[in-house]
């Protein structure tokens, strides 16, 4: 059983409305830790989550980028955001979790080192690799991105990186770099081709890259009746994750950091979140 930690942002809008009461059930299992910043009512596991120094996310972001941001209304978001991702992979190498989900409102993979944009506004995964490698010395990381759009922040960010392996699946075409990798999606797939993405180019990659933990910029937007819909049923999403937490068992110790992305709609965010929580915790 992998412990599993939650990282709870929510402040406003339509889609996480129904969180963290969605949770019912998972709250209450002894390998599930809760950590938030404002939810009142703590569940008896929760934590608090404080936000990161302004300096930290300086290590990935310019001043005056930072500066925008936050004169900007999403700032608190933003920052609570990145926050929960710094959190979970240090809590990861500290050893008290294995794997995490990081509620967020703003991100995070469309913010790159000097411009945001597409509701992201701090790139959190980022932040957090910065973090880890000069608190613990670690080095490799891999991040899948399947978000239906492409991740620009992420791979402009790493683009000089080769510790870094960017895994992105979207509908674009990018010249791979440095092991920054785009798989070109057709423009309708159905979620066994999907699959066989993650098992068939992302797997052997990642074995291959020998990661030391493996980030899921995971959105649920390329679902059927989503804002980018490339043809995935609802369904997927488990398939998905079961598929990407095999990948962390036998990779990296289950090191597995699952980072909420685009996607819009209330009701599948209540039906898939749990459900990719649940496939962390088992
Ligand atoms: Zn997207
Ligand atoms: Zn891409």
């Amino acid at each position: 059983m992998s412990a599993t930690g939650i990282f709870f942002h929510y402040q406003d809008g339509e889609r996480l409305r129904d969180f963290p009461q969605a949770l019912e059930g998972i709250l209450s299992r002894d390998n599930v830790f809760f950590y938030d910043a404002f939810y009142p009512l703590k569940p008896p596991c929760s934590f608090d989550l404080d936000p990161i120094p302004i300096d930290v996310i300086g290590e990935v972001h310019t001043p005056e980028m930072i500066e925008r941001v936050k004169r900007s209304a999403a700032f608190q978001g933003a920052l609570f955001s990145a926050s929960g991702t710094v959190a979970a992979a240090l809590r990861i190498w500290k050893g008290e979790i294995d794997s995490a989900f990081v509620f967020t409102g703003y991100g995070d993979h469309h913010a790159g080192s000097n411009s945001f944009g597409g509701g992201c506004y701090f790139n959190g995964a980022a932040i957090a690799i910065r973090e880890l490698r000069k608190r613990f010395k670690a080095q490799r990381f891999a991040i899948i991105d399947t978000d239906a759009h492409h991740g620009d922040g992420t791979w402009e960010i790493f683009s000089n990186d080769p510790d870094v392996l960017y895994f992105c699946l979207c509908s674009g075409s990018y010249q791979e770099k440095n092991n920054k990798v785009n798989v070109q999606v057709p423009w309708r797939v159905s979620d066994e081709q999907y699959l066989r993405l993650i098992s068939r180019s992302f797997y052997p990659r990642a074995e291959a890259f020998q990661p030391e933990a493996i980030f899921w910029n995971w959105g649920y937007d390329g679902t059927q009746g989503e804002y980018g819909d490339i043809g995935l049923t609802p369904d997927s999403h488990g398939l998905f994750a079961r598929e990407i937490k095999r990948a962390a068992d036998q990779l990296c110790h289950g090191r597995l950091i699952v980072v909420l992305c685009g996607g819009s709609r209330r009701d599948l965010a209540r039906r898939l979140i749990p459900e990719v929580i649940r496939v962390l915790a088992e």
